[in-house]
């Protein structure tokens, strides 16, 4: 009798061991992958016990592999940038809902939605070459349709998700014939047929090859802070234009994510989002990328990202930029912008 007693309790023991360790891990797929970021899991297990399994892979491929784990997906949260991606996991039905009071009071409204919430935002400017073309000509996203121009706009892919938001604002803030003919207008003035990445264009509006091209403030911010001779050499000829300051503001894009459908540990989960938006966590997030915290108030210091000065961002919901995506590709394709 006493024998089995002891033996039930150490059943018992070890069951809730079992349950224990279950509820002190979390799984996250992640579509960032910055070396920073290390501190940022470090700092949550620290405080909470709860251990960070991380799946880093590219955007689209995390996004397909939770759509094709279905029911059985071990991932409890997404990670990823740019609006338009979130959506899309939205859309696919992969986010839950989350009623979290320290997401809604900390994230302004206009940077989450029902079910996914952005953590850190980025602008995308114009950059210009010094020598080849006057800031005053290109103040506004719609200025680089414009004529003068001609022979001197260089630009990424159309149908990747920073140009497609950007369009997606246009079309929010100035309906679809406004965004037709900055796409045809960009198009017309093109100075070689759209390639690379960001910092491809900056590189190459730099080296004189185009006049003006658009980037995110992070990959400049990464090339001011970069320890080649030769980049910080290059940066001496591009200058940097906060595009609609006049009107609408910069446009903006996110990084961002939430708590997945089935997820098997909510509970953590729910925890390591409220985290990412403590003011420690929005350092990390921030600064790791040069990038701007999604909460207000919250002191960074990136002396690059100074350096571009203060600027008006625009402030239309995350949602709309979601909205108008499938319509952005629409014209940009019908405007041959590839
Ligand atoms: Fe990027």
């Amino acid at each position: 009798m006493k024998l089995s007693s002891t033996l039930i309790a150490a059943a018992i023991a070890m069951l809730s061991q079992g349950a224990l360790a279950e509820t002190n891990v979390l799984n996250l797929y992640s579509a960032r992958h910055y070396q920073t970021d290390e501190a940022l899991y470090a700092t949550f297990s620290q405080q909470t016990g709860i251990k960070i399994n991380r799946i880093e892979g590219k955007e689209d491929e995390l996004l397909e592999r939770i759509k094709n784990e279905g029911a059985n997906s071990p991932a409890d949260i997404f990670l990823t940038v740019d609006a338009a991606r979130l959506a899309k996991a939205h859309e696919l039905g992969l986010f839950a809902p989350l009623a979290s009071k320290t997401l809604e009071t900390r994230i302004p409204s206009y940077l989450r939605t029902e079910d996914w919430f952005s953590f850190s935002t980025r602008a995308r400017v114009i950059v210009y070459n010094k020598s080849a073309v006057k800031p005053e000509d290109i103040q506004n996203y719609t200025d680089l349709a414009d004529p003068k121009l001609k022979g001197k706009v260089c630009s990424r892919s159309g149908s990747h998700p920073y140009n497609l938001s950007l369009i997606a604002s246009i079309i929010a803030h100035q309906g679809e014939a406004q965004a037709e003919a900055m796409a045809r207008g960009m198009v017309a003035n093109f100075a070689r047929d759209p390639k690379g990445g960001d910092t491809d264009q900056i590189k190459s509006v730099a080296a004189g090859e185009c006049g003006v091209a658009l980037a995110n403030t992070y990959y400049v911010a990464r090339m001011l802070r970069s320890t080649k001779i030769n980049d910080l050499k290059m940066m001496e000829n591009v200058g940097v234009i906060w595009p609609n300051q006049s009107s609408t503001g910069t446009h903006i894009n996110v990084s961002g994510g939430g708590l997945l459908k089935t997820a098997p540990h909510k509970e953590a989960a729910v925890k390591f989002l409220e985290y990412l938006a403590s003011d420690q966590a929005q350092r990390y997030f921030a600064d790791g990328n040069n990038e701007w915290p999604a909460v207000e108030n919250v002191k960074v210091s990136n002396p690059a990202l100074e350096s571009l000065g203060k600027f008006k961002a625009d402030k239309l919901p995350v949602n709309n930029l979601a909205m108008y995506q499938a319509k952005a590709q629409i014209i940009l394709d019908r405007a041959g912008f590839k």
